[in-house]
């Protein structure tokens, strides 16, 4: 008969979907600049390799698969040579700034994200 109208479990579920919803418009309304950026590459979930995609360069990245390599150009970077088995990370393509999925690389433990912008 007591019973409330929201259940303590309910209150903590609605808590967390506000926050995730707060977390999303902050992260959206951040102005989206194309210089200032740092992109991360993490390797077993430690950063092995930071760049900035104005700088045109290929980094060698290790990993447990035999690693792979990241070609950045004109702003953009991609995954080349992979020694992955599905090659997943490399037909995510061409990746900018403004690209909010990180490059996956499960095989090879690697991750490839848009760190920080300025
Ligand atoms: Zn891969």
């Amino acid at each position: 008969m007591t019973q409330p109208w929201i259940r303590k479990r309910e209150i903590v579920l609605i808590a967390v979907l506000a926050a995730a919803a707060l977390t999303a418009a902050i992260f959206f309304a951040l102005p989206k600049q194309h210089s200032g950026v740092t992109v991360r590459i993490e390797q077993a979930g430690k950063l092995v390799q930071t760049f900035d995609p104005a700088v045109d360069a290929v980094y060698h990245i290790e990993g447990s698969c035999g690693g792979l390599d990241v070609e950045v150009k004109n702003g953009q970077w991609h995954v080349i040579n992979e020694q992955c088995p599905n090659h997943i990370c490399a037909e995510m393509g061409w990746r900018t700034a403004e690209d909010v999925i990180p490059v996956t690389c499960m095989p090879n433990e690697i991750v490839i994200y848009v760190g920080e912008r300025e």
